[in-house]
């Protein structure tokens, strides 16, 4: 790859200080840090057996395929490589996508949500949407208008500011390929698999449910790193 390929994608500003830099190949699945059965009613047991268990491992296990085979060995760590993703194949993308997405998904749920945003991003949210309310209106638009598969996020901006957003497939906003780019703070999976078992194509069910089980003590960490990392 030549220097002038890596410069061109690179994420606009330094993020070596987001929590997924420490994480190099070969990539690993995190335990999960609550039951299968856990998130329930809101989200299902064999939802979260199937999408741990099945669609992760997959991610992960082709991730680490295909790093192995295309990716030169003083670049195989996450951010380096999904920053630089136009660089490589689809197979990268989508698979190094899907493995960072889910990887920092399930630590945005947990049984134990206070149901509502605390600390700093909570006032971040306030300010920047006008209520909580109007705020979960804007992101559950993002979530139900995402045509196919894809996600939701909120992030934080190059400019420091919270926006919402959506992306297809396993894409993220930290990609060099997708626009525009932030550093999530809260991540919503909109793929069928996250709850067809349960919702069949009742997507809105879903969305409504997730706020019942979003980890908001994770979500004001995030934002307390990203407004460090970004320094506005
Ligand atoms: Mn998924």
């Amino acid at each position: 790859m030549a220097n002038s390929e890596i410069s061109k994608g690179i994420f606009p500003i330094d993020i070596s200080a987001l929590s997924e830099n420490t994480i190099l190949f070969p990539f690993i699945k995190k335990d999960l840090e609550y039951g299968f059965d856990a998130l329930e009613p809101h989200i299902d047991t064999a939802t979260m057996q199937v999408h741990y268990n099945g669609h992760h491992t997959t991610y992960t296990n082709n991730f680490n395929n295909f790093v192995s085979n295309d990716v030169p060995e003083t670049e195989r760590t996450l951010v380096k490589i999904l920053t630089n993703v136009g660089n490589y194949n689809d197979p990268i993308k989508n698979n190094g996508g899907g493995y960072f997405n889910h990887l920092i998904f399930w630590k945005m749920l947990t049984p134990n949500s206070t149901l509502t945003p605390l600390g700093t991003s909570a006032t971040a949210i306030i300010n920047k949407f006008g209520s909580f309310d109007n705020f979960k209106k804007a992101f559950g638009d993002a979530a139900a208008t995402r045509f196919g598969s894809g996600w939701a996020w909120l992030s934080v901006g190059l400019d420091g500011e919270l926006f919402i957003s959506s992306t297809a497939n396993q894409n993220n906003p930290i990609m060099d390929v997708v626009e525009p780019k932030g550093l999530p703070i809260l991540a919503l999976d909109v793929w069928e698999h996250a709850y067809y078992l349960k919702h069949q194509n009742r997507r809105n069910e879903y969305i409504n449910s997730f706020w019942n089980v979003v980890n908001w003590e994770e979500v004001e960490r995030r934002y307390q790193e990203a407004k460090g990392i970004i320094g506005k």
